[in-house]
This record gives C-alpha cells, sequence and structure tokens, in this order.
C-alpha cells in the first residue's frame, strides 16, 4: 500500500535483484561500506512545489550534470543509522526519529529544505519493506542506513540551490570488532582543527569529514587509528574524533564527563542515550569543557580510570593511547575497561532486542 506521507510514491522493483544465494555470499563478510542492497530510495525538492516523486527504484548511479551545484560548493548532509536483526525476529531501528531531527538541524545550517520527520521515517520504511532481506542475523551485524540530501540545481552561482535530491541508500555492515572491543590509539591533531565556531561541526554535513582525511592520514602515519580534535579557538580542549563522541570516566567518583555540545561537535545519538543510561545509573555526568592538559594529568595520576568513544557505527569503542608529538600517554593500561564493557553490551542488547526498553528508542 502506498505510503500516504510520501508523495506520488512509484515503487520500481530491481529487474537484476540479486539471488537468495548471492545475497547469502555476500551477508556471510559484508565488511562496511563496499556492499550495496538491491533499491534505493529518491525523491525530488523543487521550489515552489516542495517535495514531490518518491520512489523506491533500482540502486544504480545518479546522472548528474557536471554543472550541479553539489559538485562545487558542498551543499550535501547526511544521516547513518543501522537496522538490526531483533531476538525477536523482527526488524528494529535506534532512535530514527533523533536522525530524522538531527537531519533536519543540518538543512537548516546548510540553507537546505526541510524534511518532515514523517517523509523520513516513512521512506526508511520503504527501503526496508524492499530490502528487508539484507538485514544480517549474525552477532554485531546490522544493516546501515545512509539517509542524504544533495543540491541537484544546474547552476554555478553562490547560492542556496532551488532543486534537491534525497535518497536512501543501504548497506549491510559486519560487527565492528570481531573479536570483541580493541582499545584504539588517538593521535592529537594539533595542527588541524574540525569546527570553528560559529562554523558547521553541530552538521552532518560531507565538508566537515572531507576536512578531517588530511589529519586522519597524519594519524595513520603515526601508527594511530583516528584523530582527536581540539578546540579551533585554543587548540586547549578535547573536542571529539573524526566520527565519534567522547566519555571521560572518573570511576572512583562515580563521575564521567563529556565535551558539550557548544556548536562545533556533532550532538551524536548514541552521546545522548549514554548520558541518560548514566543518569539514571546515579553517575554524575557533566558536560562541559575538557582540557587535554586534564586528560593526561589524571589518566597518569590513575583518577581518570577509562576513556571510551561511542557512535553508531562501532557503538561504543575503548581509547587505549594517546599519542602527540610529545609522546604517548595510556588510559587503563590500554585495558578496556569495566564500564565501557558494560554500557556497550547494554547498548546493544537494546538495539537487538535482547533487553528491556524502557525509554522507547526501539522501533
Ligand atoms: N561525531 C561525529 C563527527 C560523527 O560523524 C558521528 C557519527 N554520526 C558521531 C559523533 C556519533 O553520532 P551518533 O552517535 O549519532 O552516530
Amino acid at each position: 500500500m502506498a505510503d500516504e506521507n510520501l508523495p506520488d510514491l512509484e515503487i520500481l522493483e530491481n529487474p537484476n535483484a540479486r539471488s537468495a544465494e548471492e545475497r547469502a555470499a555476500l551477508l556471510a563478510d559484508p565488511g562496511f561500506g563496499t556492499v550495496f542492497t538491491d533499491h534505493m530510495f529518491t525523491m525530488r525538492w523543487s521550489e515552489g512545489r516542495g517535495w514531490h516523486s518518491a520512489r523506491v527504484e533500482p540502486f544504480g548511479p545518479l546522472t548528474l550534470s557536471p554543472a550541479t551545484a553539489v559538485l562545487h560548493y558542498a551543499q550535501e548532509i547526511f544521516e547513518g543509522l543501522k537496522a538490526y536483526h531483533r531476538a525477536d525476529g523482527e526488524i528494529g531501528l535506534f532512535r530514527p526519529e533523533a536522525n530524522a531531527h538531527r537531519f533536519n538541524t543540518s538543512a537548516e545550517r546548510l540553507a537546505m529544505p526541510q524534511l518532515p520527520e514523517k517523509m523520513f521515517l516513512a521512506s526508511i520504511r520503504e527501503i526496508l519493506k524492499a530490502d528487508g532481506a539484507w538485514v544480517p542475523t549474525e552477532g554485531e551485524s546490522s544493516l546501515y542506513l545512509r539517509p542524504f540530501m544533495i543540491a541537484t540545481e544546474q547552476f554555478l552561482g553562490v547560492r542556496p540551490a532551488k532543486e534537491y535530491l534525497y535518497s536512501v541508500i543501504a548497506s549491510p555492515a559486519g560487527a565492528y570488532f570481531k573479536t570483541g572491543p580493541k582499545p584504539v590509539t588517538l593521535w592529537v591533531s594539533e595542527e588541524y582543527t574540525r569546527a570553528a565556531p560559529g562554523g558547521t561541526g553541530a552538521a552532518k554535513c560531507g565538508g566537515n569529514y572531507a576536512s578531517s582525511l588530511a589529519p586522519q592520514t597524519e594519524a595513520i602515519e603515526h601508527g594511530c587509528d583516528q584523530v582527536v580534535f581540539l578546540d579551533a579557538a585554543e587548540h586547549k580542549y578535547v573536542e571529539e574524533l573524526g566520527g565519534m563522541n567522547l566519555f571521560f570516566v572518573y570511576a572512583d567518583e562515580k563521575k564521567v564527563v563529556t565535551p558539550k555540545l557548544s556548536g562545533t561537535i556533532l550532538p551524536g545519538i548514541t552521546r545522548d542515550a549514554i548520558i541518560q543510561l548514566l543518569t539514571e545509573e546515579g553517575y554524575d555526568v557533566r558536560e562541559s569543557d575538557y582540557p587535554i592538559d586534564r586528560w593526561r594529568e589524571d589518566a597518569l595520576a590513575g583518577r581518570l580510570t577509562e576513556t571510551f568513544a561511542c557512535g553508531t557505527a562501532a557503538v561504543v569503542t575503548p581509547v587505549g593511547t594517546i599519542r602527540d608529538r610529545s609522546g604517548d600517554f595510556t588510559i587503563n593500561h590500554a585495558q578496556t575497561g569495566d564500564l565501557t564493557r558494560r554500557l556497550r553490551a547494554k547498548l546493544l542488547d537494546i538495539q537487538h532486542g535482547r533487553a528491556e526498553d524502557p525509554h522507547g528508542w526501539t522501533q
């Protein structure tokens, strides 16, 4: 039945959809971000007309003029969420309305049209109706969903475009850690920053990730897994990683600190869930500035017992070692801490429908 939230919805089945055997072979070891399902969702926006031409269609190339606005001035936003195979056999989503909300916050910052939350949620439902069989059933694997919007107007002037494409594609994702969480090593970028006050740091736009690639390359060259970004003004306070938020744990004081949402940090949905879970457990959760010097001093003194990063992709990831040009320091002997392990299991259990969900986070 056509979804009343999606204007002129048409369903075009993929005549070359892969067979059950081909799908099973791809789902056996999907990795991340290289395998795509048989369909995609698309919908157009035009000035004066609003949203129109919703379609579920075969996954395939987009045809764009070389003068398409997004190719020149990067008017683009995206989201990332996962569909989980649940213990009850259903397909589950974790707080998709929070992704819908953040999508619109990003759209506002990039001067793009708002997408009504109902349309966002309906588009996710349609892609799962078409490609639900692509949700992996193994352990921690999931179907990663990537809603995005691009400026499609053919025009080379610098102003908000008058035409947009919204689309959702889906990609099966294997377990992030195959053999349990492994503490990561972070490179402190002293030269590059991710976002400045008044910039686009709180929006999920492609440009933020393009500018993170040079520091990420530097991190790899220094034997690190990821970059930790400091604030742009003073290079003194810890902000976040290229794709994850950070938490600092003081287990003896039952206290955790996470950098506050000052406009330069992406408001992570996992971050928000963790703040709620820890607050309910009686932790003193502080959202505040966190100086890198305090991080080092407290880790060396043993007061800081754990640091973990969090986000949709890896859920909760322990941080073991921090490196900059002056050397290294480690946290908890570079071992995964108890709270990190426990939170990770708790969130995964809620997401996969193995634990109660008193917050109504899953659908
Ligand atoms: N920070 C950045 C820069 C990110 O790209 C992400 C991933 N969306 C996060 C934090 C974590 O956000 P979430 O928990 O919503 O995945």
